[in-house]
């Protein structure tokens, strides 16, 4: 767990040297969510602060998400509102109750369109002492640049091995797992009629976006384990013997397809279109094949 780079952000807090804003960049926003709360108890819980510390007000009021002084902000629908960032102005108007400052955190801050940014831009310009900004993305490209310009921007990256394997372990993601095999089965044994599975195999059955990149995550995973098990590693590819005939294809076989996946999904973040996406997937996964 790669936690340091906002655990410094404790030691600059108390060495005065803390930025007034950060632009925070991670491959796991709810972990990192998570995480940047606890950093925020670090600096303001009044005891020591021990891990789960739930002796103190501030610890409880921010678990709860009801600290006044701190405002997370998430897209309603597909984006950041200008009313959003309207409202939080208007409420770190006035000094903050409980804690030394206000803070706020924007989660998906690359789903800030162009009148939110604008409005948070002159927030930013005009910075108070006493305010502390957050903004969260997982995709750095994608944030406007206006914004990126103005902030310290710190990464925080989780090994995903572990993350992964409770991906698939979960309970809530046996569906987009079952798609996921059914699609690997019919794109590497099947192989005929590739782009119809496209539509039968994923999208009769998904309907949103998301529903799509959790499969194509599913299957990153699978597609790695394949390869450490290929080479030896640690791995947990026990849990998809049913799809052993992925053994069969080499190192090289293995690697062009994680990189496939990972363009799809980088393509998929940047608003491209779903199907032209899919049959591009499919075209270049068989294009080699011959
Ligand atoms: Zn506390």
């Amino acid at each position: 767990m790669a936690v340091t780079d906002l655990d410094k952000l404790v030691k600059y807090y108390h060495e005065n040297k803390i930025a007034h804003v950060y632009l925070i960049e991670t491959n796991n926003l709810n972990n990192c969510l998570n995480d940047l709360k606890k950093t925020i108890k670090k600096l303001f819980c009044p005891n020591k602060y021990e891990e789960n510390c739930n002796k103190c007000n501030i610890c409880n009021l921010i678990d709860q998400n009801y600290l006044p002084s701190l405002k997370i902000i998430e897209p309603l629908g597909s984006n950041i509102k200008k009313e959003q960032i309207l409202e939080l102005k208007k409420t770190f108007s006035s000094i903050p109750i409980y804690t030394k400052n206000n803070i706020y955190i924007i989660k998906n801050a690359e789903k800030m369109n162009a009148s939110s940014a604008n409005t948070m831009l002159k927030f930013l310009e005009e910075p108070e002492e006493n305010i502390l900004g957050f903004f969260v993305t997982n995709n750095l490209n994608n944030v406007i640049s206006t914004i990126k310009s103005r902030c310290e921007i710190i990464k925080v990256f989780y090994d995903n091995h572990e993350l992964d394997i409770k991906t698939v372990d979960n309970p809530d993601n046996s569906k987009y797992l079952e798609i996921a095999k059914t699609y690997i089965y019919k794109l590497e044994v099947e192989k005929k009629d590739s782009i119809m599975y496209n539509r039968n195999v994923l999208l009769n059955e998904l309907s949103e976006r998301e529903d799509v990149k959790k499969v194509f995550h599913i299957m990153v995973i699978i597609y790695n384990e394949s390869l450490n098990k290929l080479l030896n590693l640690n791995n947990e590819f026990a849990k998809f013997s049913d799809l052993d005939y992925l053994l069969k294809l080499n190192y090289d076989d293995v690697l062009k397809r994680l990189k496939l996946l990972n363009n799809f999904l980088d393509n998929l973040n940047s608003n491209a279109n779903l199907e032209l996406l899919l049959d591009k997937y499919v075209i270049e996964l068989s294009d080699r094949n011959e």
